[in-house]
């Protein structure tokens, strides 16, 4: 347990890649500052999936200048963790894991930050939580089953099992794929009549291919029903089919913690991404003095903000805090495809 009396500059909710990222640029200019996650450290990419490869090319991920070491073209899980960690260890970032936000009173330059295991007083507070804590569900009875997941990590605990994975975006081609090639039997439910435009153009073909020769049956147009123990029920153009099955991978995707936000008295907009306030210039939410960056700031439009572009919100939010001007990187702050 930490002592509640604890008093920083800025306090930064969330250990991802651009909660990093604000941390060390804001400290960098003089703020003490102080770095609370729920999880371990980078906790969203501790999730992903083992040896799973990043889109992006490692320098696009790189952070405070530091270049990311890596063999391979684009860096793996592994790398991206080590990565990190390095870089939070060479800033000599203070780090509170474990440790959940829940509340925010007060207000600017006397904040106190609410955790699970106390108060922590600020002037500032940005909130980087990313969007990977809350799955989309498919509300169908059976979802919360033990043989249910929306983490997908690896495949060998499927070897000779079969396997439903739904969804048609990258995580669910990927997925997929490998769990295949690890000796499961899978089978693809798919909502819509094709595979994501965003499947990324080296994974696409693999996919496609395996669906044609038939190692992958892929139902498309097609939804779960209801899942049980041992089989699931699938609405097809064709009729409902039951489906024998020991796992489902529902990949539907995130969103942001919405009851988080409130928490904070952050607002959102009455858009269809319910994007949380925020000046979309200084990155300054509703609540004087809390700011937010990265994924979040996209709110149900997760793909806006990555990593590649929201690490430089962090130089954006020091600057405004430092009073400075605007770095000028605001080409960068544009909506971007990711890296191809
Ligand atoms: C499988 C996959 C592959 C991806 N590949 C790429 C890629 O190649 N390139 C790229 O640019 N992007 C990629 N992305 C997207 C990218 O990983 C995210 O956009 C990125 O993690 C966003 O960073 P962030 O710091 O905003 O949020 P996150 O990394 O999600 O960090 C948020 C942190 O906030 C913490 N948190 C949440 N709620 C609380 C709370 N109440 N109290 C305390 N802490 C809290 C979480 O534990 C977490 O550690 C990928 C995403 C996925 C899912």
């Amino acid at each position: 347990m930490h002592e509640s009396t604890s008093s920083f500059d800025t306090v930064v909710i969330g250990a991802g890649p651009v909660g990093l990222a604000c941390a060390l640029e804001i400290q960098r200019r003089g703020f003490t500052v102080c770095v609370v996650d729920k999880g371990a450290l980078v906790n969203s990419v501790v999730g992903y999936p083992n040896q799973m490869e990043f889109f992006s090319t490692p320098e696009l991920l790189e952070i405070g200048g530091y270049p990311m070491p890596t063999n391979h073209y684009k860096p793996l899980r592994e790398d991206a963790l080590d990565y990190y960690r390095r870089v939070a260890q060479a800033e000599k970032l203070t780090l509170r894991l474990y440790e959940r936000v829940i509340g925010l009173e007060g207000e600017e330059n006397h904040y106190e930050v609410v955790t699970t295991k106390g108060r922590i007083a600020t002037r500032f507070v940005v909130v980087a939580t990313g969007f990977f804590d809350v799955p989309v569900k498919m509300n169908v009875p059976g979802e919360d089953l033990p043989n249910v997941s929306h983490y997908y990590k690896e495949p060998y605990t499927h070897v000779d099992q079969r396997v439903v994975v739904v969804g048609a975006r990258n995580s669910s081609a990927k997925a997929a794929l490998q769990l295949l090639r690890a000796g499961a039997h899978v089978t693809m439910v798919v909502r819509s009549a094709e595979l994501s435009p965003s499947v990324k153009y080296w994974i696409r073909p693999d996919l496609e291919n395996r669906i044609k020769e038939g190692r992958i049956k892929a139902y498309f147009n097609a939804t779960i029903q209801e899942i049980r123990p041992t089989e699931v029920d699938i609405a097809t153009p064709e009729g409902l089919i039951t489906l024998p099955t020991d796992f489902t991978y529902a990949l539907t995707g995130y969103r942001p913690d919405y009851s988080l936000l409130d928490a904070l008295g952050i607002s959102t907009q009455d858009d269809a991404a319910r994007t949380p306030t925020h000046n979309p210039d200084t990155f300054e939410t509703n609540r004087p003095g809390v700011y937010m960056a990265g994924t979040v700031c996209g709110g149900l439009n997760t793909s806006r903000w990555f990593i590649e572009n929201g690490r430089y919100h962090a130089a954006v939010i020091a600057a405004h805090l430092a009073g400075e001007a605007a770095p000028a990187t605001p080409q960068v702050l544009q909506p971007v495809q990711m890296s191809k």
